[in-house]
């Protein structure tokens, strides 16, 4: 097996965005065949768009000309058709460098998502540095894969976790935050925007104070990567995950950004085909990165469409993009404050398109199921951060999370079902 990559042709991510005026926001929908369906006769109003986002025609094309025509293992024929798979697969890593801005394209690492980007980082990163008694600082908003993993990590080696609070609002306590960070703290690890309150926390200005201090940064960007620009290097982050299923791209695909020096020194994740330049029953010697983080066939199709996802949502531009998503969340947050006894809970300064409320008189899951029937999707529940229903004394929300293909049409439908939720339960 020949593990060296040597001719690579490149395909940088090349901005051929559209002005704000140029693209039909109430037509872009088009793009996305299943939100076209009906459900219970109704046309679907797709509002659950922070769980997983739909996929343009384009992804899934993409998907389906790779499997007829180029699939082959990448990385070790000699043949064309696995050479055309190589560099299918290696041209997604090099949109992804310039979607996040990465100095260079051995800095991203292809995983299966944000989760299983930030268990790579605790174990290969965390796990060998922590000593008892040292301290890694998430916030209170966290989603649970990015608590979880730092409590095994920490169980394993003895360190402490701590918690940043947060106002009532929804907004990280800055000087809470500053007094936390001190000279036991190894990593702070800290969402760039909340799926359950969608608060963008000033990770900028996080990112300067844990510097100031030595201290590395890693971003869950699940969130923010399909509705902000990132910049990593702009940033300065040290880590940076996202999930390709949330940027209109395939599930089982992600990435890890780490920075070239913290990447290099850390040890492998996993072992197995691919991650190995030599081996022998007495010594491996590992491959160079990024190939070192990336044990196994890997999702060769998920990466190819992760890379038609990123295209089509240059073609839009993502500052656009955030102009349209901002403006539905202005006419959403609007429309649902009108309903009798409603309380959205998350009303930071800075916020993307999520509004997570509760109703005085209905369960969340009762305000789903009877929303569900007018075709309406959202979620209901605890939005995989039970540490934060508890810091506001509740057990789930309603959530309402929109894209750029929804419309005031699909706003309007929710409160025709949201007038359903009130005759019920008054
Ligand atoms: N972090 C945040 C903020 C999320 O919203 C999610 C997905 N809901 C995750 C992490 C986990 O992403 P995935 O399940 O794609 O690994």
């Amino acid at each position: 097996m020949t593990t060296s990559i040597t001719t690579i042709v490149r395909d940088p991510l090349v901005s051929t965005s559209a002005t704000y005026e140029q693209v039909n926001w109430r037509s872009v929908w088009n793009d996305f065949p299943l939100l076209k369906q009906r459900v219970y006769s109704k046309p679907l109003a797709y509002l659950d768009n922070a769980a997983t986002s739909q996929k343009p025609r384009a992804v899934i094309e993409k998907i389906e000309h790779y499997y007829r025509y180029d699939n082959a293992n990448v990385h070790r024929g000699v043949y064309a058709l696995s050479e055309r798979a190589t560099q299918a697969y290696e041209a997604s890593r090099d949109k992804v460098k310039g979607f996040l801005n990465a100095a260079r394209r051995e800095e991203i690492v292809f995983v299966r998502g944000t989760t299983e980007a930030i268990n790579l980082v605790a174990q290969s990163f965390a796990r060998p540095r922590l000593k008892p008694g040292d301290e890694i600082l998430i916030s209170t908003m966290e989603h649970h894969s990015n608590i979880v993993p730092w409590q095994i990590v920490c169980a394993q080696t003895g360190a402490h976790l701590k918690v940043i609070p947060i106002t009532d609002s929804g907004e990280v306590k800055l000087d809470a935050y500053r007094q936390l960070l001190s000279n036991r703290t190894r990593l702070v690890a800290i969402a760039h925007i909340s799926n359950a309150l969608g608060s963008i926390l000033p990770v900028q200005e996080m990112i300067t104070m844990a510097h100031t201090q030595g201290i590395p940064v890693l971003l869950d960007g699940a969130q923010a990567a399909p509705h902000i620009a990132v910049d990593v290097q702009a940033l300065d982050c040290d880590f940076y995950a996202f999930s390709s299923h949330k940027i209109y791209g395939p599930t089982g695909t992600g990435v890890l950004y780490g920075k070239y020096s913290y990447l290099d020194e850390m040890p492998p994740y996993q072992g197995g085909g691919d991650m190995i330049s030599q081996v022998s029953f007495e010594q491996t010697l590992y491959n160079t990165l990024p190939y070192k983080f990336e044990a196994g066939t890997p999702n060769i199709a998920g990466a190819v469409g992760l890379g038609a996802a990123l295209d089509y949502v240059d073609s839009l531009g993502l500052v656009n993009i955030t102009r349209r998503e901002q403006e539905l969340l202005e006419y959403a947050t609007e429309a649902l404050l009108s309903v009798k006894g409603l309380r959205i809970i998350g009303t930071a300064k800075h916020k993307a398109s999520i509004i997570s409320f509760v109703l005085d008189s209905a369960h969340p899951h009762d305000i789903s199921s009877i929303l569900d029937r007018e075709g309406v999707a959202i979620r209901a529940g605890h939005h995989c951060a039970m540490p934060l229903m508890d810091r506001f004394g509740i057990p789930a929300t309603a959530r309402v999370s929109l894209a750029f293909y929804n419309s005031e049409d699909d706003i309007e439908r929710l409160m025709v079902g949201m007038k359903h939720v009130q005759a019920l339960f008054g």
